[in-house]
C-alpha cells in the first residue's frame, strides 16, 4: 500500500469508530425512546456529543495535515512570550483544575517564526500537558535564550512516556496506552503536526520524560537577526 492509501485506510478506520457509535446510540434512542429512562437517554446523547466532537477534531487535524506541505510559514520577528500569552487563557479555561506556571525571560529576543503556527504548537503542547496529567498538577511554561536561539519549554507532572515509546509519539496516529489516553480525546496527529510545523520554521523539538513523573518538551528556534533579514530581503 502506498503512503496515501495507507493514510486513507487509517483515516477511514478512525472515522468509522465514532460514526458507528453515533449511529448505534441514535438508533437505540429512536427505537426505544418510550422504554428508556431519563438517565439513560441523557447518557446516550452525551456519548453522541462526545463522538461528534471526536470526529470534528479528527477532520480539523486532517485538514491541517493536508495543508502542512503547501501552507508555508511566514517567518517574522515574533516575541514568543506575547504569543504564549495569546493562547494561555484558552488552556486555563479548558483545564481549570491544573496550575499553569509561567516563567518568562523578560529580555527574550524575537524569534524568527510564524506567530500563528507557533501559537498552534504551544496550544498542542499545553493541551497534551493538561490531557496527560491529573487535575491539580502543575504545567510549567518557560522561555529563555542563548546567543542565537529562543528556547521554549513545556513541562508537566503527568503520566510520562516510556523510553522506548519516545520516538513513536511524533508519528501519525500514535496513541500510547496509559490510563489517561483512554479517558481523553485524541487522534495521535497533534505531535506529528507540531513537529512538522517546528521543522518548517527551522526549529527543533526535543522531549524528555520519566514514566509516572512527567514530560518536558523543548522547542528551539533561531533568533530573528535584523541584518540577516535585511540581506535576504535585498537579495530577493
Ligand atoms: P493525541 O491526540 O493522542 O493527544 P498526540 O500526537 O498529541 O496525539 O500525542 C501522541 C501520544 O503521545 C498521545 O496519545 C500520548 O500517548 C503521548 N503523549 C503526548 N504528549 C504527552 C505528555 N505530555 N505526557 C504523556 N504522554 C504524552
Amino acid at each position: 500500500m502506498n503512503i496515501q492509501d495507507e493514510f486513507i485506510a487509517t483515516v477511514s478506520h478512525e472515522m468509522r469508530t465514532p460514526l458507528t457509535s453515533i449511529r448505534g446510540f441514535s438508533q437505540t434512542l429512536l427505537s426505544s425512546w418510550d422504554k428508556l429512562d431519563e438517565e439513560s437517554k441523557k447518557k446516550f446523547v452525551k456519548i453522541i456529543e462526545e463522538q461528534s466532537n471526536r470526529l470534528i477534531n479528527l477532520v480539523e487535524n486532517i485538514l491541517t495535515v493536508s495543508k502542512l506541505n503547501s501552507d508555508k510559514p511566514i517567518l517574522r520577528a515574533v516575541n514568543a512570550n506575547s504569543s504564549i500569552e495569546k493562547v494561555l487563557p484558552l488552556l486555563i479555561q479548558k483545564y481549570p483544575k491544573h496550575n499553569f506556571i509561567k516563567n518568562y525571560d523578560k529580555n527574550l529576543p524575537p524569534a524568527r517564526i510564524d506567530d500563528e503556527k507557533f501559537q498552534q504548537i504551544i496550544t498542542n503542547l499545553l493541551d497534551n500537558g493538561g490531557k496527560y496529567s491529573e487535575e491539580g498538577k502543575n504545567i510549567y511554561i518557560t522561555t529563555a535564550s542563548t546567543d542565537n536561539s529562543v528556547i521554549v519549554k513545556v513541562r508537566d507532572e503527568g503520566v510520562g512516556i516510556k523510553k522506548n515509546d519516545l520516538e513513536k509519539i511524533f508519528e501519525k496516529f500514535t496513541r500510547l496506552e496509559n490510563h489517561l489516553t483512554s479517558k481523553t480525546q485524541g487522534n495521535g496527529l497533534g505531535l506529528y503536526i507540531t513537529k512538522t510545523l517546528v521543522e518548517a520554521m527551522n526549529g527543533k523539538i526535543e522531549v524528555k520524560s520519566e514514566e509516572g513523573k512527567g514530560t518536558e518538551f523543548e522547542l528551539i528556534f533561531p533568533i530573528y537577526n535584523t541584518e540577516e533579514a535585511l540581506k535576504c530581503s535585498l537579495q530577493s
